[in-house]
């Protein structure tokens, strides 16, 4: 099949370009060793000071240069202690970069041979790594909603008002306008918890784009420009105000979540949550978000 080529030249690293840099268990090792101990050069504790390491031949370690001490490049990262070779990790994150929709176990078993179990897990790890805690938007018009994931309803049932034994998971999403997004799965969408969510994340000079859910009738009262659109009475656009751009990032997860994962536990949705906002957020990136990956087992190595 041809699919049409959208990624810009200077944007596109391809599985050709992914098996050329990364061809065995080797180039990963010193990749990782780069990018924790770049040159080699690390903390020894027993120097005590910083040294240069050197390679000791087949074993995933680097050895000081002074007092032979070793060190290795997974210790504290994901891969630590994982039976897992090096480069399926890695094989697994380029994977999960490279998707717009998502990627399933399934799909590494088939390729790579491990076992569904095992696949699993390395993508669980991998999406440990992708949430943005302490994440600020700074876009001065920003969309939020609250959407509903997990199983359909039957019928009817009223929105925003889950009761407590509902399958169903609250979730805040805000975006800005030609920018960045957030999502976060919410007890529910109360007055109190849509407002203390828009505090730690939007700027207070921030314009709020929202429907005219009761949830967010306190806003332009607690000092945000709000501007409301009367889904309730079928608007759905009146000049710039309109919630397009919060509608098309939940689209783009439900079906991700509907069509690749097969609907998913309340347990694990911030995490799908985390990885599809990680690349929504670095969409202009092509499929370069892989180094944005790589950074991330680094930054949050223990
Ligand atoms: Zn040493």
């Amino acid at each position: 099949m041809k699919t049409r080529q959208t990624i810009p030249m200077h944007l596109r690293y391809t599985i050709n370009d992914f098996n050329a840099q990364f061809p065995d268990n080797d180039s990963c090792l010193e990749h990782l060793k780069e990018q924790r101990f770049p040159g080699g050069v690390a903390h020894c504790e027993k120097c005590g000071q910083d040294r240069k390491h050197h390679r000791i031949t087949g074993r995933p370690v680097y050895s000081c240069d002074y007092c032979g001490t070793h060190i290795s490049p997974m210790a504290g990262t994901i891969f630590q202690k994982s039976s897992t070779s090096l480069r399926l990790w890695y094989y697994a994150m380029y994977l999960m970069a490279s998707t717009r929709c998502g990627i399933s176990a399934k799909q590494i078993q088939r390729e790579t041979g491990v076992t569904y179990k095992t696949a699993w897990r390395i993508f669980k790890q991998i999406r440990s790594l992708l949430s943005e805690p302490d994440m600020q938007l700074e876009g001065l018009s920003v969309e939020m909603d609250e959407s509903y994931f997990g199983p359909k309803r039957k019928r009817g049932g009223k929105r925003g008002r889950p009761s407590a034994d509902s399958p169903k998971q609250c979730v805040v999403g805000i975006v800005e306008r030609h920018g960045r997004a957030i999502a976060l799965t919410s007890e529910n969408a109360t007055k109190q918890n849509l407002l203390r969510i828009a505090k730690e994340r939007i700027l207070p000079e921030s314009t709020v784009f929202t429907d005219d859910w009761v949830g967010y009738n306190d806003f332009a009262q607690e000092g945000y420009a709000h501007k409301r659109i009367n889904h309730s009475e079928k608007v759905y656009v009146v000049g710039d105000v309109h919630t397009q751009t919060i509608d098309g990032f939940w689209s783009l997860i439900k079906r991700g979540i509907g069509g690749v994962y097969h609907q998913v536990s309340k347990k694990y949705l911030q995490t799908y949550l985390d990885e599809y906002t990680f690349r929504y957020n670095r969409r202009d990136q092509g499929n370069l978000i892989f180094n944005a990956f790589l950074k991330r087992v680094c930054e949050r190595a223990a």
